[in-house]
């Protein structure tokens, strides 16, 4: 194990429920350390950037919708094995399918209001990081 950063979202979804506060106390429960956040409201054009990679899938332009549709928290978390690690606390995609106790499992409202992204590998964390923050934005 080492020490790594994630790339983390708060969806409009959970900010328009006032859950950024919830969600915050499960990532740092699992040993997470929010080492960067900000609130922002992306633009479509930054959304669709953003999710680039699902841009053939059926959902994109709902899912780019919804993302640029209302504030979210856009976050680096750091620790021993933070991506494995935040995708365990997330929960999966689909909150009916999520184990007890994760965020989507207790928050998501459905697979596309699920409250919560998290980077699915350290490669892809390193570019979602870049997308959002600088290097001095950052203080482990
Ligand atoms: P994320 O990338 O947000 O952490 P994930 O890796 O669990 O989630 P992906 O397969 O990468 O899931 O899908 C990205 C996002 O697209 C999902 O989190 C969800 O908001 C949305 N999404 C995925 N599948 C569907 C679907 N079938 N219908 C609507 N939205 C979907
Ligand atoms: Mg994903």
């Amino acid at each position: 194990m080492a020490i790594e950063r994630t790339f983390s979202i708060i969806k409009p979804d959970a900010t328009h429920r006032n859950l950024t506060g919830a969600v915050n106390a499960k990532l740092e429960a699992a040993g997470l350390r929010i080492v960067a956040q900000k609130r922002i409201h992306m633009t479509r054009a930054q959304a669709e950037g953003f999710y680039a990679v699902h841009k053939e899938r059926p959902f994109f332009g709902e899912l780019t919708e919804f993302m640029s549709s209302a504030p979210v928290v856009v976050q680096v978390l750091e620790g021993e094995d933070a991506v494995a690690k935040n995708r365990e606390v997330m929960g999966a995609t689909n909150p009916e399918e999520a184990v007890p106790g994760t965020i989507r499992k207790e928050y998501a409202l459905n697979i596309g209001e699920n409250s919560v992204h998290g980077s699915d590998s350290l490669e892809n964390a390193a570019t979602e990081i870049a997308y959002f923050f600088k290097d001095e934005e950052i203080v482990g």
